[in-house]
């Protein structure tokens, strides 16, 4: 794991491409893109895994999931489709100690782990 970087973007201290905020969500394009449309949906509050909410934080990680229909369709893969990805620990492949929700799109993904 790498240190986490997402909480310095929240606080200003590191740049990033910002394509959507709200008080609880920030929205940014991924710095190594895997599909034309790689987003990367944070909370801005520091829950480094799943493992870390609570019953009180569930309306949270529902909103995580309205915040990805809207900004695909602000970028313009809502019509087509996208996937979401949440990677967690050592064998989810996680890099960054923050969770996050990946979202591509713009070009047929490709094969699916689940068929
Ligand atoms: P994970 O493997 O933890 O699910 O994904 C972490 C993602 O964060 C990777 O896709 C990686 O490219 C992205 N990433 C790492 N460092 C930065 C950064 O400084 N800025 C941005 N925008 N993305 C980053």
């Amino acid at each position: 794991m790498i240190s986490d970087i997402f909480c310095k973007i929240i606080n200003g201290e590191l740049k990033a491409d910002i394509v959507w905020q709200d008080d609880d969500f920030l929205v940014i394009n991924d710095i190594n893109p895997q599909a034309p449309v790689h987003l990367l949906i944070i909370p801005k509050k520091h829950f480094e895994a799943l493992h870390d909410f609570i019953e009180s934080d569930a309306s949270l990680l529902g909103k995580a999931l309205l915040v990805a229909d809207k900004v695909a369709k602000q970028v313009g893969v809502h019509d087509k489709g996208y996937r979401l990805i949440l990677n967690e620990g050592e064998h989810g492949g996680k890099l960054v100690p923050h969770l996050h929700i990946h979202l591509l799109g713009g070009k047929p993904l490709g094969a699916k782990i689940v068929q």
